[in-house]
């Protein structure tokens, strides 16, 4: 085959026809779930101002330091959005969602763009799902978080999973915590990455994030948040852990949990799956109560999810899940010549009327071509249209998977087909 002119780009993948059939599948799963859980759907821009994802999402993290994809016209400057809860937190600020009354429940589905190193797990244009509660400060709202992501993973058949989660605490112990990482990590700084280097000046709460091999010894040994939790903090944690154990989900603490976007507060989470190789988080969230301030609202508490779709694809490939159920046609018009195809091409709006799917040849192949065609695209009746069938206003169907046909008009097949 010669070499194709244009290609996406890389870590960008197409999701061609035969693959299609899971992410509609998943997507049903999702909206269901939500509806169960009673979120509503949101669906922002895929670009926003690279302001609003720096301040959200943090300075320093790899997102908006590293793997941005931005760009400008005229003065503005744009981002493809890296997640979607900077955006969300926006379009509530922005609407004045709080109006609405209560707390606001919303969940999205959409592509996301990283500039990442691409890898199993990992792509440039990838797609997430991811819900949050904003408005609500106590503790069953994050539990109510963590159980819609959980319920997505259930009913998909993926429950081999493990929860962990963690306090990342609220500013007053994140300051007591941050001068005692300091504290410690201050006498190691020689041994450590250049990039632990950067963050104990500007962040070192993130130094726990470090993949980096030589910094993994001090991390080991770090000191850990859940030490340094005011009191209030402490209690929000405990109850969080007590619904959980009432609603019988399992959950591991890790006291080294940060996650990698600076705006969680208080709660974090992670799902972890054993199926997915080094990329082994299929998605994670928590607490983000400063964020709505941060970008421009009023101090209003908040909590959600994100998980990626492809690599909760890569799970099911692992564990033999599949989420397509077999597409069928309802029927296929095999037809025979110029007025059969005119009668073909005047009934299939009938039939698609009638609440059925159906196709024909439009490229003037052979009955016998026809005939494969309709086997190829799962067809469960054929009907086939010639210039006897036309003169006797009496046409063959033929039920494809019980190998049997008989004669009927147009409407006795209508009937047939649709009771
Ligand atoms: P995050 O927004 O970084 O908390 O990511 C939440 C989830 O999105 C992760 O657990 C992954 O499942 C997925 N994810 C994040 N980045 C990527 C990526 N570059 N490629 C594929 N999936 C990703």
């Amino acid at each position: 085959m010669a070499q194709p002119t244009f290609s996406t780009h890389v870590g960008m993948v197409d999701i061609l026809p035969d693959e299609v059939g899971k992410w509609q599948a998943l997507e049903r799963i999702i909206h269901e779930e939500a509806k169960k859980f009673n979120f509503e759907e949101i669906r922002t821009p895929i670009m926003e101002q690279t302001e609003l994802i720096a301040r959200g999402v943090g300075q320093l993290t790899d997102i908006v330091s590293k793997e941005m994809f931005a760009f400008e016209r005229g003065d503005d400057q744009y981002v493809l959005r890296p997640e979607c809860t900077a955006p969300v937190a926006r379009a509530f600020v922005e609407h004045h969602l709080e109006q609405r009354g209560g707390t606001q429940n919303l969940y999205y589905i959409g592509p996301m763009f990283r500039a990442e190193k691409p890898q199993k797990g990992r792509q440039r244009q990838f797609h997430q799902f991811g819900a949050e509660i904003i408005g609500a400060d106590d503790p069953a709202a994050d539990v109510d978080i963590i159980t819609l992501m959980m319920s997505i993973y259930d009913r998909v058949g993926i429950s081999n999973t493990s929860l962990k989660i963690n306090s990342v605490g609220d500013p007053a112990s994140r300051k007591a915590y941050t001068k005692a990482l300091k504290d410690y990590f201050r006498p190691h700084l020689d041994e450590m990455s250049d990039i632990s280097r950067e963050r104990f000046e500007k962040n070192p709460l993130r130094i726990l994030d470090s993949k980096e091999e030589e910094d993994q010894p001090f991390i080991e040994n770090a000191p850990v948040i859940t030490d340094f939790l005011t009191e209030e903090t402490e209690a929000h944690y405990a109850r969080v852990k007590e619904l959980l154990k009432e609603l019988e989900i399992p959950f591991e603490e890790d006291p080294y949990l940060v996650r990698g976007l600076d705006y969680y507060t208080r709660t974090a989470f992670e799902l972890i799956s054993p199926d997915l190789g080094a990329q082994d988080a299929l998605g994670g969230g928590g607490r983000y109560d400063l964020l709505i301030e941060e970008v421009g609202g009023q101090h209003t508490p908040a909590v959600g999810f994100a998980a990626g779709m492809e690599r909760l694809f890569i799970a099911c490939d692992e564990l033999d899940i599949n989420l397509v159920e077999e597409e069928m046609l309802d029927v296929y018009i095999v037809t025979l010549g110029d007025e059969a195809r005119k009668w073909g091409i005047n009934h299939l709006p009938k039939l698609r009327k009638a609440g059925l799917s159906a196709s024909m040849d439009y490229i003037g192949r052979s009955i016998k071509a026809q005939m494969k065609d309709a086997d190829r695209e799962n067809a469960r009746h054929v009907i086939i249209v010639g210039g006897n069938e036309l003169a006797e206003g009496k046409f063959t169907l033929r039920n494809m998977k019980a190998s049997e046909e008989d004669s009927y008009s147009f409407d006795e097949i209508l009937n047939k087909l649709t009771n």
